[in-house]
């Protein structure tokens, strides 16, 4: 077998360039040539993983299948390679240390000094090759987190260097930089790209491409004087335009070659130029979209845009496999009250419950939750999204005022969503909720069924409360369906209530396996419902878009 190739992204200037939407679209324009590859992100800080960073910090917590709390970047790759990662996908600095000092404990280094250099760099070096040799991979991709001169980065980018020596042609370095517009002076400025090579340089790094990011184009002039004041090859600086949508980014990089020169540099066939017909088709769709679904998403985070991104996401790809254009309206959950909510979900086409923890905005939930039931919204609950579905039903429907999460009133009378007995033991905070995917069973002629079209699914969780099963009869007699069911442990996965026009919560995420091409069959069949499509008498009957289609 040909042996495993490394490609190392990262970023100079100034954070939040987009590193991940670059080392995702080239992913998929490698794995359109037939290559398999994934993507790895390491992170420079000293947290374990994700799990205990609050969204203000990080954004999203993403969750793998293997139940990693991960960086909101693993959602990109899985979504434009349509792939799932795991833990060995996302590292952090905490977990190289971890990882470390464990060893020294253990007395794998005894006698030496364990340092930065050769112990934590080495095993940086291992986590970035062994991902290639565990699962035989053709190409790993590697996004070195935070900007190029940063304190924290330092150990990884040594690591680069180290590598780069060691694998010779089977490594590529991409350096994504900023090129500002100055508006007073009419130009665009190159500086601070030499700047950062410079950087790179200084650290024994010498990129082989430099990617530049940029709000208007740049002409051939600029890229090669890039090229030639940073020594890289003319042709191998490339620009990155701002586009309407990121999934436009694998193909504006495959216009200028990205993926050809890399290939070739790396010294791998090239093959046939792809087509990538199913993605074109979706931007296509994308395009000619413009009847609009509006969808109100319930949540804490209103102010923060990557705290939903994969719901956000998931929204965004099933309404354009409807023919629609996604209008989303964040709505602050701490500011819905019985006054204002019909205001606020005015125009909704479908109402959005999103997961969290804790209990601030968690009465503007209830609030948000029984309107859309009483209207017969199409309503869809996210893990606590899910949780307050059933406790709201249980106080309204079921005649149980003070029924609630022991999340949020440990004595409540009537603990509906509760803590399982075997997790009671369980005081730490990283990576000791329900986490992963998970098995569930789904009944044969409910709504879940009917978008999955199969009794057998696999989703990914993330949280402590489970629905209490000492009021599953209850339950279920005043009209709330446990449609779905977890067959080892006999947890409640989906609730549903029948006779309304979509109405339905998942304790799973769905959001974590709708990617651009197979988007996630509940977002489908919930946007197709906020659609009115497929309605007796509505203009939508006719547009044929399978329910779950994908
Ligand atoms: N806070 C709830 C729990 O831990 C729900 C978590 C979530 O929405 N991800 O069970």
């Amino acid at each position: 077998m040909a042996e495993t190739k490394y490609i190392f992204v990262t970023g100079g200037v100034v954070s939040s360039l987009g590193k991940g939407i670059i080392a995702s679209s080239l992913g998929k324009l490698l794995q359109a040539r037939g290559y398999r590859v994934t993507i790895q992100k390491f992170d420079p800080y000293i947290n374990v993983d994700s799990g205990t960073l609050n969204p203000y910090e990080h954004g999203e917590c993403y969750v793998t299948v293997d139940g990693h709390e991960g960086d909101l970047d693993l959602g990109h790759y899985e979504r434009f390679l349509n792939i799932q990662t795991t833990k060995d996908n996302n590292i952090t600095a905490g977990r190289i240390y971890q990882n470390v000092i464990f060893k020294e404990r253990r007395g794998d280094y005894l006698g030496k000094t364990v340092q930065v250099i050769p112990h934590i760099t080495d095993e940086i070096k291992r986590n970035i090759k062994s991902l290639g040799i565990k699962h035989k991979f053709d190409i790993v991709i590697t996004e070195i987190g935070g900007t190029v001169g940063d304190i924290e980065s330092t150990p990884f980018l040594e690591a680069v260097r180290q590598l780069r020596r060691e694998l010779g042609r089977n490594c590529f370095c991409l350096h994504l930089t900023y090129v500002p517009y100055l508006s007073a002076a009419g130009e665009v400025k190159t500086k601070p790209t030499q700047h950062s090579v410079k950087e790179l340089q200084s650290l024994g790094i010498q990129p082989d491409m430099l990617v530049l990011r940029t709000e208007r184009k740049l002409g051939d002039d600029i890229l090669d004087k890039v090229a030639l004041f940073c020594n890289v090859d003319q042709g191998a600086v490339m620009q990155s335009v701002d586009v309407s949508t990121i999934y436009e980014v694998p193909l504006m990089i495959q216009r200028q070659g990205m993926d050809e020169v890399v290939l070739r540099k790396l010294n791998m066939p090239l093959g046939d130029k792809p087509a990538m017909e199913s993605w074109m088709a979706f931007l296509q769709k994308r395009k000619e979209a413009t009847q609009e679904v509006c969808i109100k998403l319930v949540g804490k985070y209103a102010e923060l845009p990557d705290a939903y991104k994969s719901i956000h996401e998931s929204l965004s790809q099933a309404a354009i496999y409807h023919d629609r254009k996604l209008v989303l309206d964040v709505c602050h959950s701490e500011q819905i009250n019985d006054s204002n909510v019909a205001d606020v979900l005015k125009g909704a086409d479908g109402v959005v419950i999103a997961p969290g923890f804790g209990q601030r905005g968690i009465e503007g939930k209830f609030v948000a939750i029984r309107y859309a039931r009483e209207q017969n919204l199409p309503t869809f609950g996210i893990c606590l999204g899910m949780q307050c579905m059933v406790i709201e039903y249980a106080r309204s429907v079921m005649n149980l005022p003070g029924a609630n999460s022991t999340e949020m009133n440990p004595k409540t009378e009537d603990p509906i969503i509760d803590f399982m007995e075997h997790q009671k033991a369980i005081t730490s905070m990283g990576a000791s909720m329900r986490l992963g995917e998970y098995d569930c069973v789904l009944k044969e002629g409910s709504l879940a069924f009917k978008a999955y079209g199969k009794t057998r699914i696999k989703e990914r969780h993330r949280h402590r409360y489970e629905l209490n099963n000492c009021y599953l009869e209850q339950l279920e007699a005043a009209g709330m369906k446990c449609s779905g069911i977890n067959p080892e442990s006999s947890l409640v996965e989906v609730v549903e209530v029948p006779g309304l026009r979509w109405y339905l919560g998942t304790q799973f995420h769905p959001e974590f396996t709708s990617t651009v091409v197979s988007p996630n069959p509940l977002f489908m069949s919930f946007i197709r419902a906020a659609s009115r499509i497929g309605e007796k008498g509505t203009a939508g009957e006719k547009s044929g878009v399978g329910e779950g289609n994908g």
